[in-house]
């Protein structure tokens, strides 16, 4: 929080004080980055201190986050994150790419990487004292948002399609968030819910509007060099740097996930804790390939889609965070790939088969990225590439029927079952 020292436009370049705006550009709605004061973390924080602690989640990296402490000890709000970090050997075979590394972010308290996101932004909420906070959501969002709200006993408000998987409803529900399906698309309802904020003076946490779910994102950055480092050497407290990765492959819907990772990196980098810039691969869905688009014309105007994909998380028309998006891959010489539906279906199948992560479709889609990305050539051999998977399967079963196939129905004796043996 010390370090928080304001906002940078990322259309202009305006600065804006910590309290001066709320989510985007007064004067060009751009996505803002939260400018953090590098010299001073410098000076009070060195990475080995990170990783002497014994806080095993985002938290741990709360002096590079602009929020104060949340609070809420001994509830799922503070077990966000410190996600598990597999080499995956068989799954490395299969894809060709022998320096591969999995990190699976389904193993979240609600099952997804928008916990980070929204962890933070509830933190925000408790700190400016916001009555309701409300998100639109494809359904992770606002899972998310209501799981994390009700750890901290904070109302919330979900707007997401009447289309969105049964189980994110169910979490949505059970959460106590108060839930409205929209009977239409994700970005109507993100349209919705910025007239709705204004309109009833609630905190709105929208992926690529609120400043601060990019924020919760980055500690995703933080935590793959840590986990890297300390893999290969074991903890050391007076370790003064971390490694990175060669390459990083994420999924892309609204592209606030590559953008949050790529700022952690940049923190990172400005800190002097990493001495190079990972390429980051983003990948979407070819039924939703907004940024992907502007990325092969090689600008940064993202024309909106119509979003087709039944991987539901990246199914996005207009991404909001496109332009960061764009910039974290080119800058970082990495690159974006488009893959279809079959192929997320295909990824799905190996990462559970080869390496015992069930994803649902938008985790898997990283992943079916890699093999597109190996296929293509576009892979060193000496490459360590670390892939994310961003959502658990359970959260959609019908996606998961659809890759696995069904289970033959038998009766209940040894002949029958003998039988179906010898056919299977
Ligand atoms: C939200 C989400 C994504 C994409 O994140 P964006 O910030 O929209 O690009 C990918 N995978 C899963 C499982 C998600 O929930
Ligand atoms: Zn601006």
């Amino acid at each position: 929080m010390p370090g928080f020292v304001g906002y940078r436009c990322s259309l202009c370049g305006e600065r804006y004080a910590p309290n001066e705006v709320t989510y985007t550009c007064p004067a060009d709605s751009g996505n803002l980055d939260v400018v953090l004061d590098y010299a001073d973390l410098q000076r009070r924080l060195a990475p080995g201190a990170i990783e002497a602690s014994e806080d095993f989640s985002i938290w741990r990296y709360l002096p590079l986050l602009p929020v104060e402490d949340p609070g809420h000890v001994g509830t799922p709000l503070r077990a966000v994150g410190w996600t598990p970090l597999f080499q995956p050997e068989r799954l490395a075979a299969k894809a060709g790419v022998p320096r591969l590394w999995l990190k699976d972010d389904g193993r979240n308290p609600t099952a997804s990487f928008k916990d980070r996101a929204s962890a933070v932004v509830v933190a925000r909420a408790q700190q400016v004292g916001a009555r309701v906070v409300v998100t639109a959501s494809t359904g992770n969002a606002g899972a998310a948002l209501a799981g994390m709200a009700a750890a901290a006993g904070q109302p919330a408000v979900i707007l997401a399609p009447k289309t969105a998987p049964a189980a994110k409803v169910a979490q949505l529900l059970m959460f106590g968030a108060r839930v409205f399906l929209v009977d239409g698309t994700y970005d109507q309802a993100f349209d919705l819910t910025l007239e709705a904020a204004g309109e009833f003076g609630w905190y709105c946490r929208n992926t690529g509007y609120n400043p601060f779910t990019a924020e919760g994102k980055k500690t995703v950055a933080f935590e793959i060099c840590e986990q890297f480092t300390r893999g290969r050497a074991g903890g050391d407290a007076a370790r003064r740097g971390w490694e990175a990765p060669d390459a990083i492959f994420v999924s892309v819907g609204d592209g606030n996930i590559i953008s949050g990772l790529h700022k952690g990196l940049k923190d990172l980098l400005a800190l002097g804790w990493i001495e190079r810039m990972p390429r980051l691969f983003g990948i979407q869905s070819t039924g939703s390939a907004a940024i992907y688009n502007a990325f092969v014309r090689g600008n940064e105007t993202i024309e909106p889609v119509s979003a087709t994909t039944m991987a539901d998380s990246i199914s996005v028309d207009l991404p909001r965070d496109g332009v960061r998006a764009v910039r974290a891959a080119r800058e970082t010489q990495g690159a974006y790939l488009a893959v279809s539906d079959d192929d997320i279906l295909a990824a799905m199948r190996d990462l559970a088969r080869e390496a015992a992560v069930f994803a649902e479709p938008a985790g898997a889609t990283a992943y079916a990225g890699l093999v597109r990305a190996q296929q293509e050539g576009r892979l060193h051999p000496e490459w360590r590439v670390l892939v994310l998977n961003t959502g658990n399967g359970l959260k959609d079963v019908r996606a998961a029927m659809q890759a696995s196939g069904q289970a033959a129905v038998i009766s209940p004796t040894l002949s029958a079952l003998r039988k179906a043996v010898s056919i299977g």
